[in-house]
């Protein structure tokens, strides 16, 4: 068969497989598609090739739910995979959207009850599902998302304090030109996702999305299963690799090139999770951190201050406990607050444990 033969059956196998699914259409989407496929077919080399040459394993697994523990925590993390790259990171028009919902409801109810008796019986159904706003979003008009958002900007900016002549330009510098939304303080645009994205962390390539408010949570859990996974995978080759050392010299090739490959990735993942980790307990994203001085709402706040933070247990609470599908919008802490966490540390403040609560 010539080249052009193979081509036109490519081509001709591609358009098929176009039409059984049309989104594939998209080369984003077929890139991130290639990826997670990779992912999955990484995992399943590295934990293939171990089952393979390791026969002791195979009879071990079958006897020990020590070793059946390993396989459930390989399927658990591709789980978590998945669940992470599927889930939302909390983009800012769905959190608009969601306060519009929620408002629509309030003022159609407040005119319900404002209606004569009769007809106060119509029952009226709203499309608001689960997702909720949080309680910083609840019981506020519509045109008050812009009012709410800009009240969370630093002074100066909010509509209470500023001349009603300037707002529409202060307004046009702070909306999102990409997708035209007002998005409040920590948000981003994502040029990947094409969206804002609240509290954005970083886009993630391998998940396919970016990783925010969301999906935060999870994506730490991935990072840390996989580092688990890694760890547990590497022990199983160094154990494999002292007993069967000298059996067969290409199985020893294999396996070391396959060993040395994992140590790398569980150096990268774990100081990955030891990276997010502290972002947590310090109430931060990878971006404020990475772009700390061109952040015009950290700039002059003094390095060690992390505005954001209301200590170890309260951050690290927050960031296990958020509801999932609500948003929660934080404003930048008053200069009082700020001045406050910039006081230096006192013995005091070690026994009263200042930097946990
Ligand atoms: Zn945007
Ligand atoms: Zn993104």
């Amino acid at each position: 068969m010539t080249m052009v033969g193979l081509r036109d059956g490519w081509n001709c196998a591609f358009r098929r497989c176009l039409d059984y699914f049309p989104s594939l259409s998209d080369p984003a989407r077929r890139s991130s598609l290639c990826l997670k496929l990779a992912l999955v077919m990484i995992h399943l080399i590295y934990v293939g090739v171990l089952f393979l040459f390791d026969k002791d394993l195979v009879a071990k697994t079958k006897q020990q739910p020590y070793t059946g523990l390993y396989l459930f925590l390989f399927v658990a993390t591709l789980v978590q995979y998945f669940l992470t790259a599927g889930s939302s990171p909390g983009y800012v028009l769905d959190a608009m959207r969601v306060a519009n919902q929620a408002d629509n409801l309030l003022r159609k109810t407040s005119m319900t009850m404002k209606q004569p008796a009769s007809s106060r019986n119509v029952s009226v159904v709203f499309p608001v599902d689960g997702n909720q706003l949080g309680r910083n979003l609840s019981g506020n008009n519509p045109t008050t998302w812009t009012k709410l958002v800009m009240e969370m900007y630093p002074p100066g900016s909010s509509p209470r304090q500023t001349d009603r002549y300037i707002m529409p330009f202060l307004l046009r510098s702070l909306t999102c030109s990409y997708c035209n939304v007002l998005p409040p303080p920590r948000a981003r645009h994502c040029h990947d996702c094409d969206k804002c994205v609240l509290e954005f962390d970083h886009h993630c390539v391998w998940l396919g999305t970016c990783v925010g408010q969301g999906n935060h949570c999870r994506f730490w859990w991935y990072i840390f299963e996989e580092t688990g996974l890694c760890t547990w995978t590497g022990i199983l080759y160094i154990t494999y690799l002292k007993v069967n050392i000298s059996k067969a010299w290409w199985i020893d090739v294999i396996m070391i090139f396959l060993l040395v490959t994992l140590s790398m990735c569980f150096v990268f993942l774990l100081l990955l999770v030891l990276f997010h980790s502290f972002l947590v307990l310090t109430n931060q994203t990878t971006y404020e951190l990475a772009r700390r001085r061109r952040i015009p709402y950290l700039r002059g706040i003094p390095e060690r201050v992390h505005p954001y933070s209301k200590g170890a247990c309260r951050n690290l609470y927050n960031f296990c406990c958020t509801i999932n599908g609500t948003y929660s919008l934080e404003p930048l802490p008053s200069q009082q607050e700020l001045d406050e966490k910039s006081k230096p540390y006192t013995c005091m403040d070690v026994l009263s444990c200042r930097c946990c609560c």
